[in-house]
């Protein structure tokens, strides 16, 4: 057959040449070892998995680290799967944790760098020059088959019980018509697919070096897949390949779901088309225990609300705490090197490809709980309020109204125990700031009733309970000093009965009412309603000897009404 004739037939206003746009986008000029890796993400929603966010992490962080590009393209030769606003999301999402790109489209849809458009649907000239190239070098073939025909192929295969059920070899029927009967077809209108005619056969096994995984042996692609739809785009297979070639992709860094025989078929197309394959280095999945069966699960959406990357955004997680904990995720000597260096930036520490977990990372809540506790340990109460602030403007109104409203009282209170040597390692998310915090603000304290304040048998009688409360109020005075406080607590403690040597109060309980933990956890859970806080001299302080009045009467009051 004539196949130039038949890329004329196929393509007759396709002008683009392969040679053209080579030269239009030529080689990068990087240094050796540099790599050039991209986010491909297909906009089909518009809530990230932290697979995602981690494989771009990990990308980024690789590219960054040798010198390399890290770009965007936007996948959407899928149309139908498309999903509005999703591109802006991603975008946004992956900014927020510190994820930027070198080159690809932006929010407002421009593009920057000079290897775009970066969006595959604005692409299709490239494509069609390739798929042109294709068919003239008798590698591509137009195909006629509908639904039924290939139902028809596939139900005979599943009834011979053939191992490989697909379009290849003698089942492909298209690869046999003549330039006439495609020439007739085309006439009659008939809607045609481009196939890749795959010269690998049943049995066939391909090898490559993934980066991450190491040599994956395997079974190649047989199928004769499409490289052009109906609508003239290509699907993603070939559009990776055109566009990882001629945007000078040299690493593909994505996630585990492609390995395998998926990229067989993609460095057939590479070799089909003369281009040089690229290195292939698949993440694996991040995985999950099943509390139940202690398997090792697949993160997943619908299981696990860890595996939506909006968990961590509304629930407020600092930024650097994810970004520390993927680190840690990716290579776990980042434990020990952040020990070491705990306010140090996390581009000082070199992220190892060959330490990444080849069977994938285990996901643990607690683990990034923990870092992020330490996180927030190390910030300035500014800091922690500025963060608090920003997070509470999206995701909170009534928390972020009081934080504005009274600023410097805001932050003098993320201030008590913070800035020391030994810093309160509290809060794991801004979320959490309002259950730890709230009462410091009369707005919410004067709402709480009974339920909210946590008592315990100190709170059983009443009288013992007023009387406490009003001694410290008389014995309570602004300019003290922490220990002077602190003995006056205990002075009056004493003299309505409660120990002040633990020692003596665990050999002779039933002489007490109490020993003095207890004098000041009764202090403690009528000031703020809860038993754990901060330093309470320093709230006390923070709040005033005139509110403290106010607190004790309005907790006995609420306290005798119960
Ligand atoms: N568009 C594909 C996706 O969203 C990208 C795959 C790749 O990175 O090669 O999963």
């Amino acid at each position: 057959m004539d196949y130039k004739k038949l890329a004329n037939l196929l393509f007759p206003n396709v002008t683009e040449t392969v040679d053209a746009l080579e030269k239009k986008y030529p080689k990068r000029n990087l240094e050796e070892g540099a790599i050039v890796t991209r986010f491909a993400p297909s906009p089909t929603g518009i809530d990230v998995h932290f697979g995602h966010l981690f494989n771009c992490f990990i990308a980024s962080t690789v590219a960054h680290q040798s010198n390399g590009v890290y770009y965007l393209r936007i996948e959407d030769t899928d149309q139908k799967r498309k999903v509005e606003g999703a591109v802006e999301t991603i975008i946004k999402t992956l900014n927020t944790f510190n994820i930027n790109f070198d080159e690809g489209r932006t929010i407002d849809g421009n593009d920057f760098g000079n290897y775009g458009p970066y969006k595959q649907s604005e692409r299709k000239n490239i494509y069609q020059a390739v798929a042109k190239m294709l068919v003239e070098n008798g590698l591509a073939y137009p195909c006629f088959c509908k639904e039924e025909d290939l139902n028809k192929i596939r139900s005979y295969q599943k009834e011979h019980k053939l191992t490989h059920i697909g379009y290849y070899g003698e089942f492909a029927k298209c690869r046999n018509l003549t330039y006439e009967e495609i020439e007739e077809n085309i006439k009659n209108g008939k809607k045609w697919v481009l196939r890749f005619k795959c010269s690998a056969k049943p049995g066939d096994r391909m090898s490559y070096d993934d980066y991450i995984k190491g040599v994956i042996e395997q079974d190649a692609n047989i199928n004769d897949v499409i490289i052009i739809k109906e609508d003239g785009l290509p699907p993603y297979n070939f559009a990776h390949v055109c566009d990882d070639h001629f945007m000078r992709t040299n690493m593909v860094m994505r996630g585990e779901e492609y390995s395998g025989v998926s990229t067989t078929e993609h460095i057939q197309l590479f070799n089909a088309c003369g281009f040089e394959v690229p290195r292939y280095a698949h993440n694996p999945y991040i995985l999950k225990l099943d509390p139940e069966t202690g398997n090792a699960v697949k993160l997943s959406k619908s299981k696990h609300r860890e595996a939506s990357v909006s968990f961590y955004l509304r629930d407020g997680y600092p930024v650097d705490a994810v970004v520390d904990y993927m680190y840690l995720l990716a290579n776990s000597d980042f434990e020990k090197w952040r020990e070491e260096n705990p306010t140090s930036p996390v581009s000082e520490y070199t992220l190892k490809i060959s330490n990444l977990s080849k069977s994938g990372s285990v996901f643990d809540i607690d683990k990034l709980n923990n870092i992020s506790k330490n996180r927030m340990a190390l910030k300035t109460a500014t800091q922690v309020y500025e963060e608090t602030y920003a997070w509470a403007n999206e995701h909170n109104k009534e928390w972020a109204e009081l934080l504005n409203k009274h600023k410097d009282f805001a932050i003098k209170m993320f201030n008590i125990d913070r800035e020391t040597a030994k810093p309160r390692k509290d809060i794991t998310t801004y979320l959490k700031t309002i259950e730890l915090y709230n009462y410091f603000f009369n707005e919410y304290f004067y709402n709480f009733n009974i339920e909210n304040f946590a008592l315990d048998e100190s709170f059983n009688n009443y009288e013992n309970v007023e009387n406490v409360l009003k001694e410290y109020l008389n014995s309570y005075n602004e300019n003290l000093s922490h220990e002077d406080w602190f003995a006056k607590i205990k002075e009056f403690s004493s003299k309505i009965g409660y120990a002040t040597d633990n020692k003596e109060y665990k050999k002779n309980p039933e002489k007490y009412l109490g020993n003095v933990a207890n004098v000041c956890g009764i202090i403690r859970v009528a000031i703020t309603s809860q038993n754990k806080t901060p330093d309470l001299y320093e709230i006390c302080k923070l709040l005033g000897k005139e509110e403290l009045e106010n607190r004790i009467n309005y907790f006995l009051e609420i306290l005798k009404n119960k």
